[in-house]
């Protein structure tokens, strides 16, 4: 029996003690999707120690916080969440309250929690997925607080527990953490250095999915172009994805997220030489200005980057890009922020991702000179918006009159309608009941909305 089984047996030992009635799990996950699918496989653990699900943290005998550190705002929630537990504990003494994820991988916060709020009793790092039973099982058989920031793990834990949100669209991890210490981001110290799964145990995750019905699946990295950097195999990214597309089966892939200065041509013939490979590429430039990217730390200016984009068009003329956009960095100039919105106009993205910048304790950038007052940055903030929302619309409506492929996902809000997205993650409605839910089905495209498209079905004929 492995160290995990032998810990989680254990647990639901004490479990079925404690609690004769059984005992509920609260996992609230915060942040970008790999943190999702941590967060999905500490569900899984915590069916497998005994616990069940509750989507209320009012009624749950554990309460578990996956958080991310991306921006402040992000944390301050988080906070104000904890405090408000601690009436939860003073009804239920017996309870645990434990927080993970990046957040509390910096030592200052983590700190910050010890102290100021006793009545968490498990705090643990990024680098800890895989020994979550053992930290459980710790706080549960001691009754003592842990705390546990440790980056031991040397391999990428395998065959761990999973309770995936859905059974249409999963996400894989193909790899953990970041090289690239762009100099605003908190990512590379809170999820260590860049470590590649194997490729044997990415592809039978994937097949094992495709098996099981899954329709969509996404592959997830801080940079999934530099997958397979000190992998004894000899794999790149472009070889990795090529092989996962050959996989038999009804589906279609797509993976997030992309660096511009490791996205190669090779990356781009792969993808248009498989129908199953989605033609959406996220592709984050932060900003227009070389002088600012310098700054950032990104290794690409705008002429590489807009190379990129050119030869991806040249292969696949209706490719849908989409990207971040960090407004007002330390020192950046209204000269700067207009090359950005030179950039978006000449790219013309689908949609962006847009944040004004959020100094992270820790990073180089947070200790640059920044006299761009907030006002002016939620001006030039405003400004980049409706540009893009100009942008976005004149995209869609490129749609109306051609037929696609659509994955039906979900019932729409409109009665006797159905949504779905098309492989370039444009969200189509359609007439339709709930037996499309799962299926890939051929839509013509009637109607551009603004964030939409309306569609009918198109019985017999493939789309794009
Ligand atoms: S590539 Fe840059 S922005 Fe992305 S996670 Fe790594 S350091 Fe952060």
């Amino acid at each position: 029996m492995t160290e995990n089984a032998e810990y989680i047996k254990s647990i639901s030992n004490l479990l079925v003690a404690r609690y004769p009635n059984g005992a509920r799990a609260y996992i609230r996950t915060y942040g970008c999707q790999q943190n999702v699918s941590d967060g999905e496989k500490m569900k899984g653990f915590a069916l497998q120690m005994g616990y069940t699900l509750t989507d209320s943290a009012d009624d749950a005998d554990f309460v578990l916080y996956n958080t991310c550190a991306v921006r402040e705002n992000a944390e301050d929630r988080v906070f104000g969440n904890l405090g408000a537990l601690k009436h939860n504990k003073e009804k239920n003494p017996g309870m645990i309250i434990a927080i993970c994820g990046c957040m509390v991988q910096q030592e200052h916060i983590a700190q910050k929690i010890k102290q100021s709020y006793p009545h968490v009793d498990l705090i643990f790092g990024t680098h800890l997925l895989g020994e979550f039973p053992r930290l459980v099982f710790e706080v549960l058989s001691n009754a003592k607080r842990v705390l546990d920031l440790s980056e031991q793990q040397t391999d990428i834990p395998e065959n761990l527990p999973v309770k995936r949100e859905g059974t249409l669209k999963a996400w894989i991890p193909i790899m953990y953490g970041c090289d690239n210490f762009c100099t605003y981001c908190i990512v590379p110290y809170v999820r260590g250095r860049e470590k590649s799964r194997k490729s044997e145990h990415i592809v039978k995750e994937f097949t094992e999915l495709v098996h099981q019905g899954y329709k969509e699946i996404t592959l997830l990295g801080q940079n999934v172009n530099s997958y397979g950097k000190g992998l004894e195999e000899n794999i790149t990214f472009p070889q990795l994805l090529d092989k996962l597309a050959t996989i038999p089966g009804d589906f279609r892939i797509r993976f997030m997220t992309s660096h511009p200065k490791d996205a190669t041509h090779e990356l781009i013939d792969v993808m248009q030489k498989h129908d199953k490979i989605c033609k959406h590429f996220h592709l984050p430039v932060q900003c227009g200005s070389d002088e600012i990217l310098k700054r950032m730390n990104r290794h690409y200016d705008t002429t590489q980057y807009l190379e990129l984009i050119d030869y991806a068009r040249s292969k696949m003329p209706d490719i849908s890009f989409t990207s971040d956009i960090i407004v007002g960095f330390p020192g950046e100039t209204r000269k700067d922020f207009e090359g950005t919105l030179e950039l978006i106009k000449r790219v013309e993205y689908d949609s962006l991702y847009t944040f004004i910048y959020s100094p992270r304790v820790g990073t180089i950038a947070a200790s640059m000179p920044d006299p761009i007052s907030a006002q002016e940055k939620s001006a030039w903030f405003r400004e980049l918006l409706d540009v893009q929302n100009k942008i976005g619309p004149k995209r869609l409506k490129k749609y109306e009159g051609n037929t696609y492929r659509v994955l039906v996902e979900s019932k729409a809000k409109e009665d006797g309608c159905v949504t779905g997205r098309t492989d370039t993650n444009m969200v189509v409605n359609i007439p339709g009941g709930e037996e499309l839910i799962g299926q890939f089905v051929t839509v013509k495209i009637k109607h551009a909305r603004n964030c939409a498209l309306d569609g009918e079905l198109v019985i017999g004929a493939a789309g794009k």
